[in-house]
């Protein structure tokens, strides 16, 4: 029987904000709320911006914080064979092509002048101007490793009309929970996004749905900053022949000038609070839990 799981993701690139125990302790209170399950992952495939000793800091602030997770934390790094096996599968289809542009180069082509449009921005910045796209069908061969891979959307949404989840959270549209994305819409405005990166067989898009998957999340508890991302995961879901979860977008918590919180606001972290003596009831206060 599947029953409520859900998981909260912390990148450990910095400390525990506000931010991260709102989303830990609403996902948390959920979870126990509907007698499911709570897990955590670690989401550490930056390895040049992730540091264990982050790591330790923010497992050390969730049980300070009374977080507790039902099995052994799994963490990104230790994923790379599924990712790889998941990467060659949409390869061998013909989903992904190489690309070697910089950010430079996409930001040159995507402000290029090009029928009076202007670029577009999708979940991940510049919508990609499709510069290394192939155009003569789908590059034959074994999956090449040490460059970026790109989804190509057009192909991908071929057989698929529309992308449709469910939200339950803040980003519903007027009274309806149901999210449905055309096609045409996720060629336009998303584009080809990048599934594996030059120095990682992954990419955050790719990881975190095969790691929702494996850990059998049914319900997906994050900001809705990461709510445009969610109609690439439900696509890759499709193509891989997983199941969707819900989704459950929250409000982000900001700071007193109306900001979103960054990892860098020390001043928000939840070590800060926890120096100055406060308890875990003060940050959910804080929080409006
Ligand atoms: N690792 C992501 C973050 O720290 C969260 C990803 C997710 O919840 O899907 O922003």
């Amino acid at each position: 029987m599947v029953t409520f799981t859900t998981r909260f993701a912390p990148s450990p690139t910095g400390p525990l904000h506000l931010g991260h125990a709102y989303s830990a302790l609403l996902a948390h209170d959920m979870s126990r709320a509907a007698g499911g399950q709570f897990l955590l992952r670690i989401e550490d495939i930056d390895q040049t911006r992730c540091k264990p000793e982050w790591e330790q800091k923010i497992i050390d602030d969730l049980s300070w914080l009374g977080v507790r997770w039902d099995a052994p934390p799994l963490r990104q790094f230790d994923r790379l064979t599924a990712y790889q096996a998941a990467l060659d599968q949409l390869w061998s289809r013909g989903l992904l092509y190489p690309c070697a542009c910089t950010r430079r180069d996409i930001t040159a082509a995507a402000s290029a002048p090009q029928e009076g449009a202007e670029p577009l921005i999708g979940p991940d910045g510049l919508v990609y101007p499709g510069t290394c796209r192939p155009e003569n069908g789908p590059i034959q061969g074994p999956r090449p490793d040490n460059i970026a891979l790109r989804l190509n959307m057009a192909r991908a949404m071929e057989a698929i009309p529309e992308i449709t989840f469910v939200e339950t959270g803040q980003c519903t549209m007027g009274h309806s929970d149901k999210i449905t994305v055309a096609a045409q819409e996720m060629i336009q405005t998303v584009g080809d996004v990048v599934l594996s990166r030059r120095d990682f067989p992954g990419s955050y898009h790719l990881s975190v749905v095969l790691d929702d998957a494996a850990q059998g999340v049914t319900e997906v508890i994050r900001g809705k900053d990461l709510f445009e991302a969610t109609k690439i995961h439900i696509l890759l879901q499709i193509l891989m022949r997983i199941p969707s979860p819900v989704y459950h977008h929250h409000r982000l918590i900001r700071d007193s000038n109306g900001k979103r919180l960054a990892k860098r606001d020390d001043a928000r972290a939840i070590a800060t609070f926890r120096a100055e003596g406060k308890g875990p009831d003060d940050i959910r206060a804080m929080v409006g839990l």
